[in-house]
């Protein structure tokens, strides 16, 4: 058993607490990592607070997890002691299902093991796993992501799910040169969304609730903005994107943006796993033969295909690092939609936060 502490909640309304617990030693096909980062997702604010009523406790969240191989099974070709690598939103699957067969993981008919919070369709206490706020995980070798040379670890995590996420449903609908693309909101997904869109060639619209995000937006290499508190600026946009990607983290209506669609247009939601609050308006959709998708995540191969392309089109998350005692403000902060960047936790911050508890518990001192 390997002794490992991470940063996890007992329940929907504690914040995250340091926590002891302990991995398996990696099987011949698994890959031992020191985890050196590890990115702060909209999800695993939703996860922990139970916002999607199947959350599995303790609650370890991380799924953009960075660190180095420190120790591989004998079977294991594709690593080696020291390789910068990542691991994303899976650690497993069925292996045998026709979605895994065609390398899409995240549609596994069996449910592909979470990072964190255990089986995708059926999570339970016995297939609970625990994340990346963790200083070391064991994952099988084909769930292991190799980071490119000219991306630096602590800016690397993000793209494992905030890029795979919006890069997928870009690819699947073959945005490129000439396609004029709509992004809507600018939080963790929305700024890599911007990015890539822009790296496939696509002109890019950033459509937001905040006038203050408009600057970064374009800074980020969006062309032009849209207010969508604004009707009149909605109305002087209908019907002008051939492809929307929308990325608000909430349950919302959708219908103001299906307007923005040229025909035969296509909107795809990623951020929202809920009921939309309002019905979709086919009225809106019908008459100009528009379509509504959803897309989950990304499967291995395309994860390790948007970490290259990334590399290759010098595309960087915009990050912050932080302490992990400071990963419950951040939910927060990340809760209310305030940021246009994403958080990232220095992992080896989790051991000098255990030693002055540890050396505070010797001495007596009460830690709060
Ligand atoms: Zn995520
Ligand atoms: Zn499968």
């Amino acid at each position: 058993m390997i002794n490992a502490i991470g940063y996890a909640t007992k329940s929907a309304h504690a914040s995250l607490k340091p926590y002891e617990f302990t991995r398996e030693e990696p099987a011949i096909n698994e890959v031992q990592i020191a985890i050196s980062h590890c990115g702060i997702c909209h999800s695993d604010v939703h996860q922990a607070r139970n916002e999607w009523k199947n959350t599995v406790y303790p609650c370890m969240p991380g799924h953009e997890i960075i660190g180095t191989v420190e120790r591989i099974g004998s079977n294991v070709m594709k690593f080696k002691v020291g390789d910068v690598v990542g691991v994303g939103c899976m650690v497993d699957s069925c292996h045998k299902c026709s979605a895994c067969k065609e390398g899409l993981e995240q549609y596994c008919e069996k449910g592909f093991l979470a990072t964190y919070n255990g089986n995708m369709r059926n999570p339970t206490k016995e297939n609970n796993t625990l994340g990346g706020y963790s200083n070391s995980i064991v994952v099988r070798d084909d769930f292991v992501l190799t980071i490119p040379q000219n991306i630096d670890p602590s800016d690397a995590g993000p793209i494992l799910c905030a890029g795979v996420t919006t890069y997928s449903p870009l690819k699947h609908w073959k945005v490129g040169k000439g396609h004029k693309v709509g992004i809507v909101g600018l939080g963790g997904l929305g700024h890599m969304a911007v990015k890539i869109a822009n790296a496939m060639g696509a002109e890019v619209t950033v459509i937001t609730t905040s006038a203050e995000k408009r600057e970064d937006a374009l800074a980020m290499g969006a062309k032009h903005t849209i207010l969508s508190s604004d009707d009149a600026e909605m109305k002087r946009n209908e019907s002008s994107l051939d492809f929307i990607l929308s990325t608000i983290p909430q349950p919302h209506d959708v219908n103001p943006y299906t307007t923005l669609l040229k025909r035969d247009g296509v909107i795809t939601i990623v951020g929202c796993i809920a009921p939309l609050t309002k019905p979709i308006d086919l009225s809106k959709m019908i008459t100009d033969r528009r379509t509504l998708s959803t897309s989950l995540i990304g499967g291995i191969a395309e994860t390790q295909e948007v970490l290259d392309f990334c590399s290759k089109h010098k595309i960087v998350p915009n990050t912050k690092i932080i302490t992990v005692d400071r990963i419950n403000d951040a939910f927060d902060e990340i809760d209310r939609g305030e940021i246009d960047f994403r958080y990232v936790i220095d992992m080896a911050s989790i051991k000098d936060k255990h030693e002055e508890k540890t050396l505070a518990g010797k001495l007596g001192l009460t830690s709060h």
